[in-house]
């Protein structure tokens, strides 16, 4: 948490100065962007050290560490006199201060009051476990500015750990009072004070004529909207800034997709041009037709293939949406014109469920199907070729890295891999034979990221299940309701249907007071009498699970009491019923992939989202469930609700971290920064050169590891 410890006296803003004396000349100017704060020159060593851990080092980079929040230090809040849930920004005077300390704990306790002096002046205590410095500043008669939430301890109202800056004589002369005031994150050995101050002096010494724009090589006023974001005149100019900021922040991210995107293009795969008497067959022989988004997909697929440039796809379909015949067809594609291709699936088990699929479809066209399993040598693709077409090879996603398994190959095809890392992909698109590549997920990704992480792969999505499948209900209750959801239940089971109850934990565990499937399992037994319950969860051993699993597919138990771990490709059709106790604790994206558990058959499913916090934003979240069965819809929610935050910056993305543009709240301007950076890009393709050099600033700027992965 950001602390104050002294007060510090902010300098007054001087004129330009060159850096400091003594120091060696660089040959950056010194307002340049990428300059060290050291080159600055006025940054105090323990500063520049405190700074340093905060990943600070540059000017750029303390200029964009933006605000957590701002503070309109014109006029405070008045002192709440209940407690409750919002945060509050106080100005008040220390009365008395108590220093306590039982066993190992010590508390510092600080009354401050609104107006002191007053008879009925409102009075807030304020409160710290542990925290020794905290005293030292804090002193009778100081006048403290505070913010935080008020609860209620005994009969006193009480901010614990809010945060806190002593005001000092200057400051009504100062940035620290009588205005806007940003609060940026501090941390260790750097106050919130101390920065709001080094970024003041910083804003008001660059010279802003050396920032130019990495891009479009021409001057921008990076200054107002800097200035705008830290030290804003209104709280509207706020909001303003940083849409400004976002959007040059997206620009400079979408130049690196765009660049990455032409290079995936680039015309260095050869044409797969079938008769498509090998699919037609295929498909006659089918139980069932394509449903028409399958079709789609199955077109789309094909077309792409024939073109020279090589295929970079990703197809998205939620669990059970039918997307292994539109990889069959797709494999049929390559075969048909001459190609050998590869299928990788997750694990094991489901690479050997595609071999037994494909087996039993492929070998009456005459198509030999091989199964890789461990480190095996491939054998060479010449044996396979043997008979009339080339054949299909099928192993687990370990062959990403097996050289002498891929050489050759016309396609690779990528089974539930929904982190499919851009080196992954790279590495695959400068294999010697170049394969065309389909990916495919059954987690569905947001079109902000789409547009940004996955902005070098092109997409077919299958939203439509193949028909014959019952209705899946949602219901999101507290547990008050659970003796009529039971009843439900038993009519279920009545009927001769089987059901999952999901709880977060394994074991009971005092801390997250969460209710365990261990501990539960006797209390389902009894509720559901005759009905045999099973246990079921990620610390029994494989045997003891595969015997439970068993159990279950043959309706011998006909519930299991389980955890977040039922298992990958748990497939019982028969199972119509749901529960999961403390969904709350589950994300959303992850409750949609658990319901996917039922819904498989053609019976009606029921799942119900037991909620146990008793908070309504919790009981808000869930029913956005109920509201809507489509992933995409809950992917996009999740993200709302997470934020973006740690989803760029990762090795799976290879794109720098967002500092200040949000995937939801500016999704409109991906696409604006989109069709920019294109723009730009083909006005002077130049750019696209890895040694041009405002792109190479780019890449600086932004992260050292695009250097590899970035074109
Ligand atoms: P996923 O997209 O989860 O990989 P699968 O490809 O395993 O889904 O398909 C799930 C089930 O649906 C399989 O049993 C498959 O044979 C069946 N299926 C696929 N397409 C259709 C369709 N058009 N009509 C009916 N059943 C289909
Ligand atoms: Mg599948």
């Amino acid at each position: 948490m950001a602390l104050d410890q002294k007060p510090v006296k902010v300098a007054k803003p001087k004129s330009i100065k060159k850096p400091c004396n003594g120091k060696k000349p660089t040959a950056l100017p010194p307002h340049a962007p990428a300059i060290s704060l050291e080159e600055l020159g006025w940054i105090r060593r323990p500063q520049l050290t405190a700074l340093g851990k905060l990943g600070i080092t540059t000017l750029r980079g303390l200029l964009e560490h933006y605000p957590r929040r701002h503070e309109d230090r014109k006029r405070f809040d008045h002192f709440p006199d209940v407690a409750g849930e919002s945060s509050f920004c106080l100005s008040g005077t220390v009365g008395k201060t108590v220093f306590r300390r039982f066993g190992r704990m010590r508390s510092f306790e600080a009354e401050i009051e609104e107006t002191p002096g007053s008879a009925f002046s409102a009075l807030i205590t304020l409160r710290w476990f542990n925290l020794f410095h905290v005293q030292r500043s804090i002193l009778t008669g100081a006048r403290l500015i505070v913010h935080g939430k008020v609860r209620l301890r005994g009969k006193r109202l009480c901010m614990e750990h809010p945060e806190f800056e002593v005001v000092t004589e200057d400051d009504r002369e100062s940035i620290h009072l009588d205005r806007i005031v940003p609060v940026h994150p501090a941390g260790e050995g750097i106050s919130v004070r101390v920065i709001r101050g080094l970024i003041h002096r910083a804003l008001s010494e660059t010279d802003w004529r050396g920032w130019i724009d990495p891009l479009q090589h021409q001057e921008v006023d990076w200054g107002s909207a800097l200035r705008n974001i830290h030290f804003p005149e209104s709280l509207e100019e706020i909001e303003s800034a940083r849409r400004e900021l976002a959007l040059r922040e997206l620009l400079g991210i979408q130049t690196l997709v765009t660049i990455r995107r032409n290079e995936a293009r680039k015309p260095r795969g050869a044409a797969k041009v079938s008769q498509g008497e090998l699919l037609s067959r295929f498909l006659k022989a089918l139980p069932f037709r394509l449903t028409s988004t399958q079709q789609e997909a199955v077109a789309t697929i094909h077309e792409d293939m024939g073109r020279t440039h090589r295929m970079s796809r990703l197809l998205q379909g939620d669990v059970g949406s039918g997307k292994t015949v539109v990889a069959a067809a797709a494999i049929l594609n390559a075969v048909g014109s001459g190609y050998p291709a590869i299928l990788m699936a997750p694990t094991q088990i489901l690479a050997e469920q595609h071999f037994r699929n494909f087996q039993h479809w492929f070998e009456p066209l005459g198509i030999p199907v091989e199964l890789l399993m461990g480190a095996r040598k491939p054998k060479p693709v010449k044996t396979l070729s043997a008979t009339k077409h080339p054949g299909i090879l099928i192993g687990t996603h370990a062959l990403l890295h097996n050289e002498s398994a891929l050489r050759g190959m016309g396609l690779v095809v990528i089974d539930e891999q929904h982190k499919f890392g851009v080196l992954q992909r790279t590495r695959l698109a400068n294999s010697s034979s170049a394969p065309d590549v389909l990916v495919m997920t059954a987690t569905p990704i947001p079109r902000t990221l789409a547009q940004t992480i996955y902005g070098d792969l092109d997409l077919s999505i299958l939203d439509e299940k193949p028909p014959g499948r019952g209705t899946l209900r949602t219901a999101a209750r507290t547990s008050e309701k659970l003796t009529e959801i039971i009843a439900y239940l038993k009519g279920q089971l009545e009927n001769g249907r089987q059901a999952y109850v999901v709880y977060p934990l394994i074991e009971e565990s005092e801390k997250l007071e969460a209710k365990a499937a261990q501990a539960e399992i006797a209390s389902w037994r009894e509720r559901l009498t005759p009905f045999p319950c099973d246990l079921l969860h990620g610390r029994m051993s494989a045997e003891e699970k595969k015997e439970v699993m068993e159990r279950f597919v043959r309706g011998k138990a006909k519930v299991l009491v389980t955890t977040s771990v039922i298992e990958v490709g748990v497939d019982v059709p028969n199972a119509t019923f749901l529960l999961i106790e403390n969904a709350e604790r589950f994300g959303l994206a992850q409750l949609h992939q658990l319901r996917g558990r039922i819904g498989r058959g053609s019976h009606t499913s029921t799942c119900v989202l037991i909620e146990g916090s008793g908070r309504s934003e919790a009981m808000e979240r869930l029913a956005i469930l109920e509201r809507t069965n489509d992933g995409f819809i809950v992917a996009e929610e999740d993200l709302r609700l997470r934020g973006s935050g740690d989803i760029l910056g990762t090795e799976q993305s290879g794109l720098p971290p967002l500092r200040i543009a949000d995937l939801y709240r500016d999704s409109d301007l991906i696409a604006v920064a989109s069709l920019e950076a294109s723009r730009i890009l083909s006005a002077d393709p130049s750019l696209d050169q890895p040694h041009h050099l405002p792109l190479k600033r780019l890449k600086e700027i932004h992260a050292p590891r695009l250097s590899e992965t970035g074109g």
